[in-house]
């Protein structure tokens, strides 16, 4: 099956071309599966034409299994599934200034680093654009939201999955959501995060697009970094911080890098005065999370206390920095977590097999 929400409007009107039908469907067409709406409920297309359109495209291509809403802080974790029984999922958090959607850019991931649920059991598919473009429909219809009066207002693309390692689904992605008769969020309100693949960056910086680069870090030191994220084998720190260097020369954003502290392993005096020395006087911010300890793996968080005292080494170093407000606890928040208990069968969703 094909995902009909890959097409851009141009494209929809080619094919509408193909199927002798007039172009200016192609606008209710892409306005209809942006709002969220399956192929069999726009209605505003003749009866044979959804027929037509069914038979090559999935109906729905990214459809809301389940949910777990937080009690602590109203962060909604999704359990989606795709029209091919794949599962993914997506988190969203809200805030005082609107809604941020975490989205998923594969099933599972190849990156195997050493904290992280989603590369379990290793990369299963890339997702096309329309389905990582159809988990933000599905969200924003979810909260009553429409192409006109959106709900999810910011994207982070910090779901399972490496962007760049899916890079033209993604970047294709940027270009769907950003549509003006789509949800219209521009990449200014999106950011991507990566592991730290460089070739890939630099292709990033040179798309036109003002999408906020965050990397994630979490060591400086190559030799313990490499412990960490099996993709630092391939591309050391210095390498990574010049691309970054690229890529504000060439979009003027400034970069952020991500670093989940996890205790005894990066969470250090040392690694404090690295960063400093590596990072200050950069155009960047640093954003402290604390490790959400996954199940299957043996690494412990850094104690709050701990994540602050390293937040006041970075900050009287001369860093921007921020410890990262801790969300989604109680809802297994961290990536693949929750489809990791799906898969294993500690939690159930109605209707959905495994
Ligand atoms: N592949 C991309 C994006 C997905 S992960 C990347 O590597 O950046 C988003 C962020 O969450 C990354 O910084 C990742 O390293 C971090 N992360 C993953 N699992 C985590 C966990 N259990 N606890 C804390 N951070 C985690």
């Amino acid at each position: 099956m094909e995902i009909l929400q890959d097409y851009s409007i141009e494209q929809l009107r080619d094919l509408l071309a193909e199927y002798g039908e007039k172009p200016f469907r192609a606008g209710q067409i892409f306005r209809g599966l942006a709002a969220g709406k399956k192929i069999s409920e726009l209605t505003e297309l003749s009866l044979s034409l959804r027929a037509k359109l069914k038979e090559r495209f999935a109906d729905e291509a990214v459809r809301i299994v389940g949910k777990k809403i937080s009690s602590v802080d109203g962060t909604v974790k999704f359990l989606f599934a795709l029209w091919d029984g794949n599962v993914i999922e997506g988190v969203l958090m809200r805030y005082k200034y609107g809604n941020t959607q975490c989205v998923s850019t594969q099933v599972g991931c190849r990156m195997g680093c050493a904290f992280c649920a989603s590369g379990i059991g290793g990369l299963v598919r890339n997702l096309t654009a329309g389905e990582i473009a159809s988990e933000i429909y599905a969200v924003n219809r979810y909260l009553g939201g429409t192409t006109e009066k959106r709900q999810v207002t910011n994207v982070v693309m910090m779901g399972s999955g490496e962007p760049l390692d899916n890079y033209e689904n993604s970047v294709r992605f940027l270009r769907l959501i950003s549509a003006k008769d789509g949800l219209n969020v521009s990449p200014r309100n999106v950011s991507l995060s990566t592991c730290g693949i460089v070739p890939a960056i630099d292709r990033l910086s040179e798309e036109g697009l003002d999408v906020n680069l965050t990397v994630s870090l979490h060591n400086p030191f190559d030799e313990r970094r490499r412990e960490l994220m099996p993709i630092a084998k391939k591309y050391g720190v210095s390498e990574i911080l010049d691309a970054c260097s690229r890529y504000f020369q060439k979009t003027g954003r400034r970069y952020i890098f991500e670093y989940s502290l996890v205790k005894g392993q990066n969470d250090g005096r040392e690694c404090a005065d690295e960063l400093i020395r590596l990072l200050k006087g950069r155009p960047c911010h640093v954003n402290l999370i604390r490790l959400n300890a996954v199940k299957e793996k043996n690494l412990e968080a850094t104690s709050d206390k701990d994540a602050y005292r390293f937040l006041g080494l970075l900050e009287r170093g001369g860093l921007s920095a921020t410890v990262r407000r801790q969300i989604g606890v109680d809802i297994d928040g961290a990536c693949g977590q929750l489809r990791r208990k799906f898969l294993n069968g500690e939690v159930e969703f109605e209707g959905q097999d495994r």
